[in-house]
């Protein structure tokens, strides 16, 4: 059985499990480093990319999070998940884990649209999906090797790079699992070429 983990130290992580859940794979709250050797993916979730940055940091997460992703599996950052995960953050390279080659914009909807719902059409994972934005930022640009899976607006909305998936809205708070269930065949890959 593929487990996936959500990393639990803070924000909308529970939902996570559920959708993992309705996807066909096992899940576990991540609350300490250890557990990262149990899992075959991880999804870092929406919250707040500071105060998840403070208890990163606080819990010594940082250097295995980092040492996950290195060893080829999966990591999904989905909202301040994605913030966590980018290589830049408003322009400047001042970031958190820098694992996938992307540059984000935090907040970038404007205050006046702190959240709102869509229908995104998304490459290879889902036509007419709903996708629900909280305070989202946006991918500015993607790197050489990533590929842009969804814009809205004319931005960035999802992304993914070699085992790394990134998108700006929250994926756990409605019943359409389908960018879940991408993320949840993903891992299944990687764990069979992991294990050749
Ligand atoms: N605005 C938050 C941040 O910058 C992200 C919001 C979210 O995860 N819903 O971290």
């Amino acid at each position: 059985m593929t487990t996936i983990g959500v990393l639990g130290l803070q924000g909308a992580f529970r939902e996570h499990v559920r959708s993992i859940e309705a996807s066909g794979a096992e899940s576990v709250v991540v609350k300490k480093v250890e557990q990262l050797e149990h899992i075959d993916g991880l999804i870092i979730p929406g919250g707040e990319s500071t105060t998840m940055r403070r208890l990163i940091d606080k819990y010594n997460f940082l250097e295995p999070l980092h040492e996950f992703g290195k060893q080829g599996k999966p990591i999904f950052g989905t909202c301040a998940g994605l913030i966590l995960l980018a290589s830049e953050i408003d322009g400047s390279y001042d970031v958190h884990l820098g694992l996938m080659d992307i540059n984000v914009r935090r907040n970038a909807f404007g205050r006046q649209r702190e959240s709102f719902e869509v229908d995104l059409d998304i490459e290879g994972v889902a036509e007419g999906y709903n996708a629900v934005f909280i305070r989202a930022p946006y991918i500015e640009g993607v790197g050489e090797s990533g590929k842009v899976l969804a814009t809205y607006n004319g931005h960035i909305v999802a992304a993914q790079q070699d085992g790394y998936l990134a998108c700006s809205f929250h994926p756990e708070l409605t019943e359409d699992h389908r960018m879940t269930a991408h993320f949840v065949k993903m891992v299944e890959e990687s764990k069979k070429s992991l294990a050749l």
